[in-house]
């Protein structure tokens, strides 16, 4: 009666947690070996996530109130609001701290091994297991998460259904590094997101300047692109550039990382295959015209441990069978994520995918300009985050569209 999440990022951990304190024996395994390794997420979230997803505060690296953006010509833009609107994550520390929510919750949690497979039965998996130096264990579990992000690696790549662009999935390759600034080259970033928009600054994507504790920056770039994943060199040149024109060619480089996000356009995938339930970046919860997924992956957590303790109930305690219970699961996501959610990926796929000359140069500028004029620093993250597009009317909705 034991419950496997492969993957401790923000999803697998928190499921982990909840469904062990409903009393549920839980193992999770992740082939990281410290929760500093690989700190792909730049990590930006609105200020309400902080209590809406009871993110530790130990997680929070600094605050922001306000959104800076360079576009295409090299003209910064700035809004700033009287209130905190946001925090920039420390990443590692976020994990750290989930993972130690977990244990405290009764959680077995094993760093340095993968799952490698999964095989279901009528009433369970067996589980094949890699841990340190080769080492290989089959254990078998009630059920199985994939928690894993854009690796899939247990419910496999969405499937597509006649064609259907809604399957279709889109991939942002990023790349970041961790700067070590000072007071002087800090000013011009800190309490602000900084985003980089244009061609020359990355066609086909976005980069940008994020503030950190300690005098630290996060410098990174995206790219989303309808070609092929794009070859480290290419985005290591863009994210260079990035970084000496704006004069921080001199600080100490303190960590270099990279990641990938992936989602599809209308979430239309399957959330469970026999014995397996995915849940976070794994059923495309992240979100790709922003770039961001940590409050999406916790949040499906959230929505799926109380269906994950029913289907440990035995059948007769309960009148729904595993299909409809995993089916309501799916459903319930997708309903809470709302239409809105749709709109901003066919956004996202337009507005990068179409990131590629000097016509789509001229629209975004025409877009930052309206913005300028029109918009106030809370507007902006009501559009970036609860993707309310609509606030915009009819005016904006042209440029977004890429109809004008
Ligand atoms: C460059 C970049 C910048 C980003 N910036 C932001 C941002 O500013 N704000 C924001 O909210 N989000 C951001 N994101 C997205 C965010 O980080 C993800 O949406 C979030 O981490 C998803 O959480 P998850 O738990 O679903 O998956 P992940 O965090 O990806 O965790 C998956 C875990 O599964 C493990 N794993 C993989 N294979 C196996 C296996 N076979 N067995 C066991 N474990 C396995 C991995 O080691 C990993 O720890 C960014 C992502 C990238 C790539």
């Amino acid at each position: 009666m034991t419950l496997l999440v492969a993957g401790a990022g923000p999803a697998g951990s928190r499921l982990a947690e909840r469904v062990a304190q409903q009393g549920i024996p839980v193992v999770l395994v992740d082939p990281l070996k410290a929760a500093e390794q690989n700190i792909f997420s730049s990590a930006a979230v609105p200020i309400e996530a902080l209590t809406d997803l009871n993110i530790p505060d130990e997680a929070v690296s600094s605050y922001w109130h306000g959104w800076q953006l360079v576009d295409p010509q090299g003209r910064s833009h700035q809004w700033f609001a009287a209130r905190d609107l946001g925090v920039v994550l420390d990443f590692g520390a976020l994990r750290k701290q989930l993972w130690l929510k977990a244990q405290q919750a009764g959680v077995e949690l094993l760093l340095g091994w993968r799952v490698k497979s999964v095989l279901s039965r009528q009433d369970g998996a067996d589980v094949e297991l890699q841990g340190p130096g080769g080492l290989r264990q089959t254990r078998s579990f009630e059920w199985v998460v994939d928690a894993t992000g854009h690796h899939r690696s247990l419910i496999g790549a969405p499937e597509r259904r006649n064609n259907s662009s809604a399957e279709e999935l889109l991939e942002g390759f990023g790349m970041e590094w961790i700067l070590q600034a000072d007071k002087n080259s800090m000013a011009v970033w800190s309490q602000r997101l900084t985003f980089f928009l244009g061609c020359h600054w990355m066609p086909h994507g976005y980069g940008w300047i994020f503030p950190m504790a300690n005098q630290q920056l996060k410098v990174g770039v995206c790219r989303l692109s309808p070609k092929s994943k794009p070859g480290l060199a290419s985005l290591s040149s863009f994210l260079k550039r990035l970084i000496s024109e704006n004069q921080l060619d001199t600080l100490p480089i303190l960590d270099r990382h990279g990641g990938v996000l992936s989602s599809t356009i209308g979430r239309r995938e399957a959330h469970s295959r026999g014995r397996i339930v995915a849940v976070g970046d794994a059923v495309s919860t992240a979100n790709l015209l922003g770039g961001e997924g940590i409050r999406h992956a916790l949040r499906s957590a959230e929505l799926l441990a109380p269906f994950l303790v029913a289907l440990f109930e035995s059948a007769h305690q309960r009148q729904c069978s595993d299909q409809k219970l995993l089916l309501e699961y799916e459903n319930l996501l997708r309903r809470r994520l709302g239409w809105r959610w749709n709109l901003s990926g066919r956004l996202a796929k337009r507005t990068w995918w179409g990131l590629c000359d000097q016509r789509a140069d001229r629209r975004l500028s025409r877009l930052i300009d309206g913005l300028s004029q029109r918009s106030s620093a809370e507007d902006l993250s009501a559009l970036l985050f609860e993707y309310r597009f609509e606030r915009y009317g009819l005016r904006l909705l042209p440029y977004l569209m890429g109809w004008r």
